[in-house]
């Protein structure tokens, strides 16, 4: 059985995604290389987030946005198609790689979702990396901060063409044994206030897994994505409608965009290893690998 591996940088109006195009390949091409060595979906879902949260040029771990309290707050989560088992964690700071923290949160702990000091003790007890505040408060985020309090704003990492930075990651895969995972990580919105939490680490919404439909990870303006409950929605698109991959990813969003007048994108992979990908915004940053055959560029 072959294998399938989405990752994705984020949705908006992509500025130069040639910039983008060498990291998502390196991180693409890593996650293939996991699901070629007989690696499950879970561990390739993990470690390419894990990857996207390392890079400052995504919305995620070191370059996630700053909040109106001028803190790096982080979303994450993952799940697991197999079982339905999932972890998810809010509001977090100082964590290198939140979604490693979610992934604890899954498979260490009676809980599926746990939010600031409560789940940092957690990722300090399993010996988590932590980063003093100076390795997510780069001066570029700091500008991005002053930028939107001028303007008195709350915006998607991306939606300013002068912000031009891209957003939240996430990755989905069938792995070689035909099961499902999914994980999406977010610094949340550039300006948001204190303790606002998006769709990124809420299960159904921001992110789905379950190997009799499909796996799935959103990004975009999460209270919208949390109205629709739209990844859930997308797989019901699957499971109960016989949709193809890319036929509910272009349902979720007209739904998205129908219902709320939704910004954002979606990518999926379902049960048979195929993959799709929509958006209401003018572009979606991602990559794909089936079989060793990788693809890079937006959507
Ligand atoms: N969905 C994220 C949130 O609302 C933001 C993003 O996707 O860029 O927190």
């Amino acid at each position: 059985m072959s294998y399938s591996l989405m990752i994705h940088g984020g949705a908006g109006a992509i500025r130069a995604p040639e910039r983008y195009a060498p990291c998502l390949r390196r991180i693409i091409e890593t996650g293939a290389g996991l699901l070629a060595g007989g690696a499950s979906a879970l561990d390739a879902v993990t470690r390419c987030v894990a990857l996207l949260e390392d890079d400052p040029l995504f919305n995620a771990g070191c370059g996630a946005v700053l909040n109106a309290d001028g803190e790096a707050c982080c979303d994450a989560s993952v799940m697991d198609g197999r079982t339905l088992a999932a972890g998810a964690v809010a509001g977090v700071k100082g964590v290198r790689n939140p979604v490693r923290l979610a992934r604890l949160v899954m498979e260490t702990t009676p809980h599926v979702f746990m939010i600031g000091a409560g789940a940092e003790r957690l990722g300090r007890a399993h010996g988590l990396a932590f980063e003093p505040d100076s390795y997510f408060a780069t001066p570029e985020r700091c500008e991005q901060l002053a930028r939107a309090r001028a303007r008195r704003d709350m915006t998607l990492d991306h939606a300013s063409p002068t912000d031009g930075k891209l957003g939240t990651v996430g990755a989905v895969a069938r792995d070689a044994c035909g099961h499902l995972a999914a994980a999406t990580s977010t610094g949340g919105l550039v300006n948001q206030m204190s303790g606002r939490v998006g769709d990124s680490p809420v299960i159904g919404a921001g992110v789905f897994a379950d190997n009799e439909s499909c796996a799935i990870s959103c990004t975009g303006v999460g209270e919208q994505f949390l109205r629709t409950c739209l990844a859930r929605t997308a797989a019901f698109y699957v499971e109960s409608q016989r949709m193809t991959a890319q036929q509910a990813a272009a349902a979720a969003i007209n739904y998205l965009t129908r219902k709320v007048q939704g910004s954002g994108g979606l990518i999926i992979v379902d049960r048979e290893g195929r993959w799709g990908a929509a958006h209401s915004t003018p572009g979606l940053l991602m990559a794909s690998a089936e079989d060793g055959d990788i693809h890079v560029g937006g959507a």
